[in-house]
């Protein structure tokens, strides 16, 4: 009998040898999906090779599943480079990588759990994305019929052609495309993705958060019917099983999906775009800690593809990339038919006579509203902070209500009542007075988005709201309902946190409030700044996408950042060359490559020992002249859900040395149980 190594679909490190029964050895190659003994209980799996040693005791493959199940080469050594990239068990990625039970034997055990019992915990929410706003409903988008394309700018027009040109040429070529909001990126996807389907091509495309994304969704159903496949976190298991066979079979031209789509089959893949390829939700951060933008032009390398990276304020590393020559820029800086950019006006929230009516809203910014009001159009306005607010705090003595099991303030709601951790979801009563010093004044500080709509409700009595936070939208439709009630003007107001600053194209919007530009500003993180940019440049171009312009208000404590200023002026390119020379000065990324190190456990004394120990170990490397450390110290935010948090952070501008030790430190990640755990980071999108 011939012996196979394989990858179970199991957390667990390794590949496994079994016996290949003579009877499948015409149909098994690598690829194949198998069913397989694994300790006590059956598991599927993938054929890796045809190696392994003869040892006793060795068990038999139970069966080798449909050749449609099977994964084609180019994903299976997709999956492999992932695994390797980022440190990972090669079955934690095939995990991610393919529907779960695909057979039927296996269906029924492993429905409920949304992945095989015993899995880490972040596969279950695989595309849930952070702690605070996540968890997107995933709504099915009603495809608003035939809608007639419109005749490309010249802008956009020039960006097709290159495109379209790099298709005809095949092989990998990737591309940036910088564009201003309101610049219609979407119809030049669509036209890519036209060309590559008329070439009998296969096209992938990544979105942050389908939930968000009902319009991109609905383009590219009316641009492709019936042949345009949704991947996304909330499919049932049965529907993840279609869209992936759909896709598998060659049946399906489009598949749109978020990060885990990045593995869906193409057999025929000649395009695959990436739509705000800025988006921090392109990256997991738990579990597989895998960035699906990158893992997508590493897929397009590999097969060959054109790659369409898409943003109005691209990446600090895409753009590095661009610069160096390894992306082609292209570019859409202005508007369609004409519309200007929004005009923005800073608020200086520090100035008393702009806080007369309300503490939240500025004068300047109730001002504006009464007036769009007045004349029937829309405003959105965005917070990045949901709850009543951020925190209660003694007048008296000081002392802030924290959560016991977290270093972290609770944040006071409304709706239901009471205090709540953002990052454990305890629940408690707020206390009427201080629980240290009996104090009986209590200040809230840091207004959240329940907290707007309370001041709305009272500065703006009877003006239909929608409130738009993860708060409100736990249902399955919920942003569908939301989104498709301002979009039929039932509300006047799109109130809401990060949500509400994406792509939408709400051509009745003519103002966009941020409430305030500062959260998230001074976070201890490195991107801090950018991630601030980002924001305010989104959110303020939902503002003027009809035939009237836009306007924007910015709140703000500190009207002279550079995030803030940069935004207000438009100035992608301004922003980032300053913030690429302040990322070399200190060596951050994309100056450097960064590995964090974190270490966590019940035990404090434990994990700083373990955390010392490996610092230890890091400056005896070889490499440690190389690779520079920083750390280890407890990570900004020392602990949560009763678990001590430290970190270790490896930069360096040498790769191969970075991974080298990353390698050498690294053993002891898959070794779970332990009173300290170690997870490793590879291209972290936050350090906190
Ligand atoms: P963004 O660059 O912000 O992603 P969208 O792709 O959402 O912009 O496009 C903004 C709006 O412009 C959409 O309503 C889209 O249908 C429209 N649009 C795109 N291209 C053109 C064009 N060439 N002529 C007229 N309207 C266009
Ligand atoms: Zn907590």
């Amino acid at each position: 009998m011939p012996l196979i190594r394989a990858a179970v679909l199991s957390p667990v490190e390794g590949l496994f040898t079994y016996r290949l029964p003579d009877e499948f050895a015409a149909c098994a190659r690598p690829g194949s999906r198998l069913r397989l003994p694994f300790g006590r209980a059956a598991r599927e799996g993938f054929l890796v090779d045809f190696e392994g040693t003869e040892k006793p005791g060795l068990k038999s493959v139970t069966e080798v599943l449909p050749e449609e199940l099977s994964l084609p080469p180019d994903l299976l050594e997709l999956t492999r480079w992932s695994a390797e990239y980022y440190l990972a068990p090669w079955g934690e990625v095939l995990m991610a990588a393919v529907p779960s039970g695909v057979a039927k034997k296996s269906r029924a055990r492993r429905t409920d759990a949304g992945g095989p019992a015993g899995g880490p915990p972040g596969l279950a929410s695989a595309d849930a994305g952070g702690p605070d706003e996540a968890s997107p409903g995933a709504p099915r988008v009603v495809s608003p019929g035939p809608v007639a394309a419109p005749t490309p700018t010249p802008e956009q027009a020039a960006a097709i052609v290159a495109l379209e040109a790099a298709l005809a040429r095949g092989g990998f070529a990737p591309h940036l495309l910088e564009g201003v909001t309101g610049s219609g990126k979407t119809e030049v996807y669509l036209r890519a993705a036209e060309a590559a389907v008329r070439a009998g091509g296969q096209v992938l495309v990544l979105v942050p958060e389908i939930a968000l994304s009902p319009q991109l969704h609905a383009r590219f159903e009316a641009r492709f019917p019936g042949r345009t496949t949704v991947f996304h976190s909330r499919l049932t298991p049965r529907e993840r099983r279609e869209a992936w066979l759909a896709a598998r079979r060659g049946e399906t031209a489009v598949v749109l999906g978020v990060r885990s789509a990045v593995f869906a089959p193409l057999p025929g893949l000649r395009l695959v775009v990436v739509d705000e390829e800025h988006e921090p939700s392109y990256k997991q951060m738990e579990g597989l800690r895998y960035h699906a933008r990158d893992v997508a032009v590493k897929r397009a390398q590999a097969c060959g593809a054109t790659v369409l990276l898409g943003s109005a304020t691209p990446s600090l590393e895409s753009r590095a990339n661009a610069l160096r020559g390894r992306y082609v820029p292209l570019g859409l800086t202005r508007r369609v038919d004409g519309r200007p950019m929004p005009e923005v006006r800073v608020v200086d929230m520090r100035d008393r006579a702009q806080r007369r009516r309300s503490q939240v809203l500025s004068e300047a910014l109730l001002d504006a509203m009464g007036e769009k009001l007045g004349r029937d159009e829309q405003i959105i306005l965005f917070l990045n902070r949901r709850g009543f607010a951020s925190t209660l705090q003694c007048r008296s003595c000081g002392e802030v209500a924290r959560c016991p099991r977290c270093d972290v303030s609770l944040t006071l709601h409304r709706q239901p009542p009471g205090l709540r951790c953002h990052y454990c979801g305890r629940r408690e009563p707020a206390p009427e007075v201080c629980p240290k010093c009996s104090g009986p004044d209590l200040k809230l500080a840091g207004a959240g988005t329940q907290r707007v709509e309370t001041e709305l409700e009272r500065l703006f009595p009877g003006v239909p709201l929608v409130r738009m936070d993860l708060d409100t939208t736990r249902g399955r439709t919920s942003h569908r309902d939301l989104l498709q009630a301002f979009e039929e003007r039932r509300a006047s107001i799109l109130l809401g946190t990060q949500m509400v600053a994406k792509g939408h194209d709400f051509p009745g919007v003519t103002l966009v409030g941020v409430v305030s530009a500062d959260v998230g500003l001074y976070l201890p993180d490195f991107r801090a700044s950018e991630r601030t940019f980002q924001l305010l440049t989104q959110v303020a171009g939902r503002a003027g996408r009809g035939d009237q312009p836009g306007t924007v208000v910015v709140q703000t404590y500190f009207p002279e950042h550079p995030a803030v200023t940069a935004a207000a002026r438009h100035d992608s390119v301004g922003f980032a060359s300053a913030e690429l020379e302040e990322r070399r000065e200190f060596h951050y990324p994309p100056a450097v490559r960064m590995v964090s190190l974190r270490l966590g456990g019940p035990d404090e004394a434990a994990v700083r020992a373990a955390a010392g120990d490996l610092a230890a170990r890091a400056a005896r490397h070889p490499h440690a002249g190389a690779v520079e450390r920083l750390g280890p110290a407890p990570a900004a935010i020392p602990r949560i859900r009763n678990r001590y948090r430290y970190q270790l952070l490896l930069r360096s501008a040498d790769l191969r040395a970075l991974r080298a030790m990353t390698l050498d430190l690294a053993p002891g990640v898959a070794s779970r149980g332990r009173a300290v755990r170690l997870e490793v980071d590879i291209d972290p999108v936050e350090t906190l």
